[in-house]
């Protein structure tokens, strides 16, 4: 059976950082596990095709890959990352059956090279092997409004690169890093303010005391 990738996830992918982007868009969807979140889903299919084109049922492929790439990306102990494994394995391999004996795995010897090399067949084999690129890049935003799911590169190390809110400021919107760094920015003023209306209320503060 020839894997034909779906046009849409090409393009994507095809793009600058174009797995990453995927992936993170899917980690990020539908965080609370719901299973009946069908139309985040759908929007996912519908800018990506599916995920695995033999499934019967795409929606809720996207919803379950959605909720094991987030464990994989929260995997600490040596259990959990055994079961990452597994769950990559499992993307990985050939499911052979009486109509499909050729199928290959997303992995495939290269005899003449004496080489592994991975071969995505579809859009799941290149998320997983993005998963694995990134293995020890898989981080949270630090933002504490924002705890999205995020691959760190150059320059994010604390905060996503997602798009958030400002503050203050309605109808604006910003990166989690330049909205982390405005809002230090108000702190400091906040805290400077706070110090000159210490000093001012100071001898009213002592006399109060003395009253008590
Ligand atoms: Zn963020």
């Amino acid at each position: 059976m020839q894997y034909a990738l779906d046009e849409r996830a090409k393009a994507a992918l095809a793009q600058r950082n174009g797995a990453k982007k995927i992936l993170t868009e899917l980690v990020n969807l539908n965080p609370k596990d719901d299973p009946d979140n069908v139309a985040e889903a759908q929007t996912f299919l519908n800018r990506y095709g599916s995920l695995d084109p033999r499934s019967d049922h795409p929606e809720l492929d996207v919803l379950a890959w959605a909720s094991i790439f987030r464990f994989a990306w929260n995997a600490r102990t040596p259990e959990e990352i055994e079961r990452t494994g597994r769950h990559l394995d499992n993307i990985f391999k050939a499911e052979v059956d009486l109509t499909n004996l050729y199928e290959r795995p997303a992995i495939v010897a290269d005899f003449a090279t004496g080489t592994w090399k991975p071969e995505p067949r579809y859009l799941l084999d290149h998320l997983g092997l993005q998963l694995m690129e990134s293995s020890r890049m898989l981080h949270r935003c630090e933002n504490p409004d924002c705890d999205r799911y995020f691959i760190k590169g150059k320059g994010h190390k604390k905060y996503c690169n997602l798009w958030s809110r400002w503050d203050r400021e309605i109808d604006r919107v910003g990166t989690c890093a330049d909205i982390m760094r405005r809002r230090g920015q108000y702190n400091s003023v906040e805290r400077n303010r706070e110090a000159i209306n210490a000093r001012r209320r100071k001898p009213q503060a002592v006399k109060k005391r003395r009253t008590a």
